[in-house]
């Protein structure tokens, strides 16, 4: 039995702005580091290298090594994690989802503090302890920890390409498939719910699901709503100790399409896909998560993507067997069922996917 309170590890610098990519420099002087390692994702250096580099150097931090690559294959970065300079302090990682990823992992094994700066949101990713690494050449979720610093420009993330901040849509609506599953899970004596967890998971949904939006992605507005409830849902994760409160039954098809594909799509294009499957299952907001989808222009670019109803059938059937400790709905039979003939009798899924 657990009778203490929980304890948990928050960002200690938590900035969501405009423009704030040339305060990145005063940040980290703020904390006391003088020596940082800068991991830059590929392409990053050439859009933001030097505002972040002139603001390092204007408040005396010490760049002592400054890498621009993407590669996030763990064989590779346990190597190179040997490699940081020894008086390191802190690590900054700039870019997409791939080079975050990269850098909080080699945080991790350094034990050093990781400052994430994503240059695009495609995923909770960048306020999360976990990370996302090609094991053995398949894409898997491996443990880290949460980073000290968040810093996201907003500017920049207007800027950043449509399908990324599709992604990040997907990934924020699946809240409310994944809640209900893990409240499922503890209805049928299989699990438990942290209820701070699931209040935090379900204000960051709705705070973007419940806005009026008639408007376009990139109103500013609304992408500091979507980034804010994000990292919202990274601490979820962190005050649960696990991450079911993010991530149900609709990040198990994700995670079977990864298993699946030589090229999976990107993580919140699966996952927003597969809630919208599993509120119809669920039976639960599937007209809130429909209406969002729809008006945000989600579906529309999906299907652009041109992906296959048989590739998700597949990854229906494999999903369960991803984490066959779990116990959500895509652990029934009867849901499986009932999944892959919406994906062929749903007039919204009939018309994205092929
Ligand atoms: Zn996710």
């Amino acid at each position: 039995m657990k009778t203490t309170t929980s304890r948990i590890s928050i960002p200690t610098i938590l900035n969501v702005g405009r423009g704030n990519l040339a305060d990145v420099g005063a940040a980290v002087r703020k904390s006391g580091f003088s020596n940082a390692v800068l991991c830059f994702g590929s392409g990053m250096v050439q859009l933001f290298g030097e505002s972040i580099t002139d603001s390092l150097q204007k408040a005396n931090i010490n760049i002592l090594r400054l890498f621009e690559q993407d590669n996030n294959q763990i064989e590779y970065l346990a190597g190179f994690a040997y490699g940081i300079p020894a008086h390191t302090q802190v690590i900054i990682g700039v870019g997409g989802g791939r080079v975050l990823d990269m850098a909080k992992y080699i945080s991790f094994v350094n034990n050093l503090p990781f400052i994430s700066i994503p240059t695009s949101v495609s995923n909770d990713g960048f306020s999360s302890s976990g990370c996302s690494l090609l094991v053995g050449g398949r894409r898997r979720s491996v443990p880290a920890k949460m980073p000290y610093g968040i810093i996201v420009d907003i500017n920049v993330i207007k800027n950043s390409p449509e399908g990324l901040i599709y992604s990040g849509i997907g990934d924020l609506v699946s809240k409310i498939t994944a809640v209900y599953d893990w409240e499922y899970e503890e209805q049928n004596n299989k699990g438990m719910v942290n209820d701070f967890a699931v209040m935090i998971a379900k204000k960051s949904v709705n705070s973007v699901v419940r806005m009026d939006i008639q408007l376009n992605i990139r109103d500013e507005f609304f992408l500091n709503e979507l980034v804010d409830s994000l990292i919202m849902s990274g601490i979820a994760m962190e005050i649960a100790g696990n991450s079911a409160p993010a991530s149900g039954s609709e990040h198990l098809i994700s995670h079977g399409l990864d298993s699946l594909l030589e090229k999976p799509y990107l993580h919140g294009i699966q996952v927003g896909v597969a809630t919208y499957l599993m509120s119809k299952v669920q039976d639960h907001r599937a007209a809130r998560v429909t209406k969002f989808l729809v008006e945000t222009g989600f579906f529309r670019y999906v299907k652009s993507l041109q992906i296959q109803a048989a590739d998700f059938e597949k990854a229906i059937d494999i999903a369960p067997t991803i984490k066959p400790d779990r116990y959500t709905y895509i652990h029934q039979e009867d849901s499986r069922a009932f999944a892959k003939r919406l994906l062929k009798e749903d007039p919204i899924l009939a018309d994205t996917l092929i």
